[in-house]
């Protein structure tokens, strides 16, 4: 089976993709947490962020130049969005492809930490 967001990035499993470069492909969160919530990966494969950090730090670079290309392109850095990374078990992170999670489309809430 291997890992989940390889396979969509492979597009053996469907995404709503809204964003792609050379090295970062982006999608529809399945199980939105605010009316925009987007998934920014890498394409060369990470466990998580320490992970990543480890093995090649310029894989935040250019998540980050995309999430700053696509939130321009679409308005968000004008309304304002949330940046979510989830590293490890108590973090909840579930998809072990590091991740970052764009939040949006809406007034949030105050970030709760329980
Ligand atoms: P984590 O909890 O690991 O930080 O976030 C994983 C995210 O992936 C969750 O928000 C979950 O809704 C999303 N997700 C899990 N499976 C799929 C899938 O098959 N397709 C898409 N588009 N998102 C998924
Ligand atoms: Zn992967």
């Amino acid at each position: 089976m291997g890992c989940l967001f390889c396979n969509i990035l492979e597009g053996k499993i469907p995404s709503a993709k809204v964003y792609e470069n050379k090295r970062v492909f982006a999608f529809k969160d399945i199980n939105p947490q605010a009316k925009v919530h987007l998934l920014f990966v890498h394409k060369e494969h990470t466990e998580d962020l320490c992970q990543l950090i480890k093995q090649d730090v310029s894989q935040l670079n250019d998540l980050f130049v995309a999430i700053r290309e696509y939130v321009e392109q679409v308005g968000l850095d004008k309304s304002g969005f949330r940046v979510i990374i989830n590293n490890g078990k108590e973090a909840g992170q579930e998809v072990w492809h590091t991740h970052v999670h764009i939040l949006g489309g809406e007034r949030l809430g105050r970030l709760n930490s329980r």
